[in-house]
C-alpha cells in the first residue's frame, strides 16, 4: 500500500495500480491539460489585443498622426483649409481638388517637397524626410505669389527637386540659392 500513498509518476506503482486508481490519475492529468490549455488560450488574447492596439497606432499614424512625414511623395496631399497632410491616392477620374478628410470636402491639393534642412550649428544639409509645403501655385495656377518652407523658410517651386551637394555646398559658402 506504500505506493499508493505516495504516487509519483515512474516509481513504477502506476504499471501496477488497479483501475481505481488510475481513473482519478487520468482525470486530474486531464483537468491540468485543460487548465493550461486555458492558460495558453488567455495569453494568446492578450497577444491578440496587443496587437490589435499596435496595429491600431500604426493606422492613426498613418492616417495624420505623429509620423505624417513617412507618407510617399506622391500620396501626400494638403488641405487647404486646415493646412494638414493626408495621404491620398488619385483615382481615375478624380480632378484637383481632392477630397480631404479634414474638412470632408474637396479641398486637398497635392504636395510639394522640402529636403532642405539647417543643423544647430547653422549649416545647410539634405534631410531624409520631406517637408510637404502647398505652393500657392499649385491651389491658384494664376498667382505669381511665392511659397516658403515653414521649416526652413527656402523658396519652393511645384514639383520642387530635392537640393544637389553642389547646391548644398553654395549654401554653405554663403551664396544662398
Ligand atoms: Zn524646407
Amino acid at each position: 500500500m506504500r505506493a499508493f500513498a505516495s504516487p509519483a509518476i515512474g516509481d513504477g506503482s502506476i504499471a501496477h495500480s488497479t483501475g481505481t486508481y488510475l481513473r482519478p490519475l487520468n482525470w486530474e492529468f486531464q483537468r491540468v491539460s485543460d487548465e493550461s490549455g486555458a492558460r495558453r488560450q488567455k495569453i494568446l488574447l492578450g497577444v491578440s489585443v496587443v496587437l490589435l492596439i499596435a496595429a491600431g497606432v500604426l493606422a492613426w499614424a498613418r492616417l495624420g498622426g505623429a509620423s505624417i512625414y513617412n507618407i510617399a511623395a506622391e500620396r501626400a496631399f494638403i488641405c487647404v483649409e486646415t493646412d494638414k497632410v493626408f495621404e491620398y491616392t488619385i483615382k481615375e477620374g478624380d480632378k484637383s481638388p481632392y477630397p480631404s478628410p479634414h474638412t470632408g470636402r474637396n479641398t486637398g491639393y497635392p504636395a510639394d517637397t522640402c529636403y532642405w534642412t539647417k543643423d544647430a550649428s547653422g549649416r545647410w544639409d539634405r534631410k531624409e524626410k520631406p517637408t510637404f509645403v502647398l505652393v500657392k501655385k499649385t491651389v491658384d495656377p494664376k498667382t505669381d505669389e511665392k511659397t516658403y518652407c515653414p521649416d526652413c523658410g527656402r523658396l519652393v517651386v511645384r514639383h520642387n527637386p530635392p537640393p544637389t551637394d553642389d547646391q548644398i555646398a553654395k549654401a554653405n559658402a554663403g551664396a544662398g540659392y
